[in-house]
C-alpha cells in the first residue's frame, strides 16, 4: 500500500536544506525523514539512526552488493551516502510521506524512480561567497579543513547547473522567506 508521497530536497551542502527539512518535519507531522546511510564520521550534534546510519566502508559496500540501496553516491571522494530501499518502504507502509535530504544526483535518481508521486525541490545557493562563509562557520568535529570546504564549493558550482531539472527551484536569500515558500509548496503537494 504505497500511499505516501515523496518530497526530495536537494541542493549544495550549506544551502540550508537541512534546516529547511527540520522546519518541514516540525510543520507537517505526516512527513517522515528518510535516514540515509553514510560512511562519513559523525559530527558532535548528530545521532546514529536519527541523522544518519553511520556505517563502516565494509558495511556500506556489503549493502551495495546485496542491492539494499534505492540509490547511493560517492558524494565526496571516499565518502559514500545512500538511501536504503527498506527505509523508504518502512515509511510508506506507515502511511506517511517521505522527506529526503539528498545530493543533486541522488535527488534526480529518486525522481526518476518515482516520477508520479514525488516532488523535487532544489535549494539554490545564491552566492558561492556566502556559501563559503557558511561552510567555514559550521561547527563540525570532522576535518573541516580548507580542502574539504573547497571540495564542497566545487561540487556546489556543478550542482547549481542541475537546478533546472527540479520541479521547483528556490533561492535561499532569506531563510525565513525560503521556509515560508517551501511550506506552501509542500502543503499544496500533500494536502
Ligand atoms: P553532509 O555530509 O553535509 O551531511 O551531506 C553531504 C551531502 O550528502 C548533502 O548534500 C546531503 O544532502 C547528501 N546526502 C545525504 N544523504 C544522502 C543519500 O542518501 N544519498 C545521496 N545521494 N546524497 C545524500
Amino acid at each position: 500500500m504505497k500511499k505516501g508521497k515523496m518530497i526530495i530536497l536537494s541542493g549544495p551542502s550549506g544551502s540550508g536544506k537541512t534546516t529547511i527539512s527540520h522546519c518541514l518535519l516540525s510543520r507537517f507531522p505526516e512527513l517522515k525523514f528518510s535516514v540515509s546511510c553514510t560512511t562519513r564520521s559523525i559530527r558532535n550534534n548528530e545521532k546514529h539512526g536519527k541523522d544518519y546510519y553511520f556505517l563502516s566502508m565494509n558495511s556500506f559496500i556489503s549493502k551495495i552488493k546485496t542491492h539494499q540501496f534505492a540509490e547511493w553516491e560517492e558524494v565526496y571522494p571516499k565518502l559514500f551516502y545512500g538511501t536504503l530501499k527498506n527505509e523508504i518502504s518502512k515509511i510508506l507502509k506507515s502511511n506517511r510521506h517521505v522527506l529526503f535530504d539528498i545530493d543533486v544526483k541522488g535527488g534526480l535518481n529518486l525522481k526518476k524512480q518515482y516520477p508520479n508521486n514525488s516532488l523535487s525541490i532544489f535549494i539554490m545557493v545564491n552566492s558561492i561567497k556566502i556559501l563559503k562563509e557558511r561552510l567555514f562557520t559550521r561547527s563540525y568535529d570532522e576535518k573541516n579543513n580548507k580542502t574539504n570546504i573547497n571540495i564542497r564549493l566545487n561540487k556546489a558550482r556543478k550542482e547549481n547547473s542541475y537546478a533546472k531539472l527540479f520541479d521547483f527551484v528556490l533561492f535561499n536569500f532569506d531563510l525565513y522567506q525560503t521556509k515560508k515558500k517551501v511550506i506552501q509548496i509542500v502543503s499544496n503537494f500533500i494536502l
